[in-house]
């Protein structure tokens, strides 16, 4: 059985323009978890000490060119702390968004990511019942699958872990059929990481035991990217 292996990255930033390029040139399918309320004319969040470069918001008119052809995740509105808020505001924005994000891209919104990994059983009801079939977490189980409760959707790593490939090994040796993994683009600094990146992507695509996939499709859904 071939394994699937299945990716998303998180809050729609510039350097995602640079990803999708490297994730094209290597046929790898990915999904991208997007907060519409931070999405605006301009490009907008500006200069980063802790990464040491510019991390910004794409200009709202950006987003179907650097996403053609991947699938859109919803984020929330703004990326609060879920469980911080009130819950009928945490409603909101993940109604909101959705909504949103399905008109932005004229097409139905199936996975949430929760903003911070921050999530319990209230602020998850509220994803389902906005229609997700999976929601994301920032807690690292392998194997991720099968996931014992979709709304808490724990993926197997972040793509920059140390022993990336032992998971990745572990998980195709337990025949669970799924490894998942996450990030963000901007934590993608130097040149020998984005070649590092490029040539995680091209290792996965070569490799005869895998196969991308969609994550919606692991929960029965087919999409349309
Ligand atoms: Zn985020």
């Amino acid at each position: 059985m071939s394994m699937k292996v299945v990716q998303c990255w998180d809050d729609g930033v510039n350097d995602d323009i640079r990803l999708t390029d490297i994730f094209r040139k290597h046929g790898a399918k990915a999904s991208f978890n997007l907060n519409p309320q931070t999405h605006r004319a301009e490009r907008n969040g500006g200069f980063s000490e802790r990464w040491g470069k510019t991390i910004e918001r794409l200009a709202k008119s950006e987003l179907a060119a650097v996403y053609a052809g991947f699938t859109i995740a919803n984020h929330s509105q703004s990326h609060p702390w879920p469980t911080r808020i009130p819950l009928s505001d945490w409603r909101d924005e993940v109604f909101d968004a959705r909504k949103i994000l399905q008109d932005w891209f004229q097409r139905p919104i199936h996975g949430f990511v929760y903003p911070f990994g921050d999530c319990d059983a209230a602020t998850a009801d509220v994803v389902r019942e906005a229609g997700h079939c999976y929601a994301r977490t920032t807690k690292n189980t392998t194997p991720c699958w099968p996931a014992e409760d979709p709304m808490f959707f724990h993926p197997d790593c972040h793509f920059h872990k140390d022993n990336f490939w032992e998971l990745y090994e572990q998980a195709k040796a337990s025949n669970c059929g799924v490894f998942y993994f996450w990030g963000h683009s901007y934590e993608i600094c130097t040149e020998e990481q984005w070649t590092a990146m490029d040539k995680q992507i091209a290792r996965i695509t070569a490799d005869p035991d895998t196969e991308w996939a969609e994550l919606p499709e692991l929960f029965g859904v087919t999409t349309q990217v």
